[in-house]
């Protein structure tokens, strides 16, 4: 069986076609500047990877130019795109009706056309994928993968907000998490490297990317996570403030004159790592000159590690203990210093990290990186978020 996995962004189109009887990726890659020009990227194993500069006006164009790839003669996997089973589409939102991945009709498509103005970023670009994907397969299967389906079961008193509860009841204003299908994942994996249940562990998961989340996985529901109704809460990310006290955004709109749109620029693309550091939104570059000594490099760092922590430590509050935490993502599987700094000092727990494997796992490996006699498993566990949407797909097959 091969799934194609397809993900929408606004001006990208990315993919990944899988052989579920192995669960190799027979071939992926990027469409970029969709609209504005437009690139692509082309990886088949074994083969030296395409990229081409290309017109793509649409995320249709985009999506022909790949299914073209996919069955050309020299950079091609399959001989006709009827080999293609189903597609399975990343979608952030899946709003409050879609608790579960979903055969995709054209009741989905109108659902997800009236949550566009809570999800007005994510939202376009995945229904106009699932719209290409229709015109260009419209005999093929396809599936909708939420992320924010993983938390359909968090109850109500963790994902309403404190505001009147109109905001709630008419215009649907509540927490409802992202990063599910990465969560899930690893949530999952978790349970099968330590051969135990799913259901009888308790588990915190830090996806820590340029997006960064934790969830609290309990018995495998995930009850509680940092992202609310946008990813913008939680912990600082790359550019994206997370938390912070709502009254700065008033005060910092009438100090600076500035209007919705411009206030919602600076906490979600000037904030976070690059807006304490002044530096960059990466990862690597921040630690870097942290190292090197500047202040706040350091301060930006010391601010992640602790804000995750925090996270953790009130989830293992929420769930009554913790058997399992879980890094993932690129800091999550990459940083070790941000690794041992969270882990640091979590002893009441029985947090407890080896600092020598911890520094010497291998990239895209992972590891257990759990230190000896700590009762608590610390797992580095690459995420494999469109592997998890190819295996929910193959399910409607
Ligand atoms: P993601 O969004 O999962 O692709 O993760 C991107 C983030 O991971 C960026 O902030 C990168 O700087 C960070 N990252 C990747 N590799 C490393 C590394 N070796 N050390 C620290 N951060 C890393």
């Amino acid at each position: 069986m091969k799934i194609l996995v397809i993900n929408a962004g606004s001006s990208s189109l990315k993919y990944q076609l899988f052989n579920m009887e192995n669960g190799s990726v027979l071939a992926k890659g990027n469409c970029e500047r969709i609209g504005a020009g437009g690139t692509v990227t082309h990886k088949r194993d074994g083969l030296e990877t395409y990229s081409a500069e290309v017109d793509l006006p649409t995320h249709e164009e985009a999506l022909s130019l790949v299914l073209e790839l996919l069955v050309s003669e020299k950079y091609g996997v399959i001989s006709s795109i009827e080999e293609i089973d189903a597609v399975g589409h990343r979608i952030a939102h899946g709003g409050e009706k879609y608790k579960k991945s979903t055969l995709i009709d054209d009741e989905v498509i109108a659902y997800l056309e009236t949550i566009v103005p809570i999800n007005p970023l994510h939202g376009p670009p995945a229904i106009k994928g699932i719209k290409a994907c229709k015109r260009l397969m419209s005999k093929t299967v396809q599936v909708g993968v939420f992320d924010t389906s993983f938390y359909s079961q968090m109850e109500d008193f963790r994902t309403i907000y404190a505001i009147p509860y109109e905001f709630y009841t008419e215009h649907k204003i509540r927490r409802y998490g992202f990063h599910g299908t990465s969560h899930r994942y690893v949530a999952a994996k978790a349970a099968e490297q330590l051969g135990k249940p799913l259901n009888e562990l308790k588990i915190v998961t830090c996806h820590l990317g340029n997006g960064s989340s934790i969830t609290a996985v309990d018995g495998g529901i995930a009850i509680d996570t940092s992202m609310g109704f946008t990813p913008q809460e939680g912990v600082p990310m790359g550019t994206r403030s997370g938390t912070i006290d709502p009254t700065v955004i008033p005060y910092i709109m009438k100090l600076k004159n500035l209007n919705a749109s411009e206030v919602e620029d600076l906490i979600n693309k000037q904030s976070g790592l690059l807006g304490v550091s002044g530096l960059s939104n990466d990862a690597r570059n921040v630690s870097e000159a942290a190292k090197q000594g500047n202040p706040r490099a350091q301060l930006a760092i010391k601010m992640l590690a602790n804000s995750i922590k925090k996270y953790i430590g009130s989830y293992i509050a929420e769930m009554n203990g913790i058997d399992v935490l879980v890094f993932t993502a690129g800091i999550g599987e990459n940083d070790d210093e941000m690794r041992s700094m969270v882990c640091s000092n979590m002893d009441v727990f029985d947090i407890k990290i080896d600092e020598e494997i911890n520094s010497n796992i291998p990239r895209g490996s992972g590891a257990d990186i759990t230190a000896k006699g700590a009762r608590v498993k610390t797992l580095v566990i690459p995420t494999n978020e469109e592997y998890m949407i190819a295996q929910d797909t193959a399910k409607f097959c």
